[in-house]
């Protein structure tokens, strides 16, 4: 085949179907590292941008629209929120099916831009909104590893 000729069928190349296993490391970086120090401490924080009046969850360490530098704007943004967006989840991750169903749901965190995705807890799929508002539900102080999932799940607000 020439270099300027074209397969037309995926089935003219040769290939071998397969997988890769990869590990792999994600650094949380400075503004990631503030996030979960603070959720060890049952809070979660985010990086407030004073000249364009943004509040970002997680924090960033420069602001999105002005590139502000905001690692001194740390701030406790409490752990109210609504459900932006929600699904029912009834696979493991590795692909088995759940015993339980699970709720799994984008929260944006009151007074912020961005969100976090979480469990929802203490309600029933039918049960949930969009618009609902949640808490966030700490683990123990004593169970907490500095990661999100030191958020046992959001629950609804009575
Ligand atoms: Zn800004």
């Amino acid at each position: 085949m020439a270099l300027i000729e074209r397969y037309q069928k995926t089935t003219d190349i040769s290939y071998w179907e397969g997988q890769i296993p990869m590990s792999y490391i994600y650094t949380v970086g400075r503004a990631g590292e503030k996030f979960f120090r603070e959720m060890m401490n049952g809070r979660i924080f985010g990086a407030k941008c004073e000249s364009c009046d943004v509040t970002y969850v997680p924090p960033r360490t420069y602001c999105e629209k002005c590139f502000a530098r905001l690692e001194d704007h740390y701030a406790d943004v409490g752990g109210k929120g609504t459900v932006h967006t929600f699904t029912e989840c009834h696979e493991a991750y590795d692909g088995t099916k759940k015993q339980k169903p699970s709720i799994v749901a984008m929260i944006r965190i009151e007074g912020t831009q961005g969100g976090i995705v979480h469990w929802l807890g203490e309600t029933h799929f039918k049960d949930v909104y969009i618009g609902m508002s949640v808490e966030a539900v700490f683990k123990a102080k004593k169970d907490r590893e500095g990661g999100i999932l030191d958020i046992k799940y959001f629950r609804p607000i009575k």
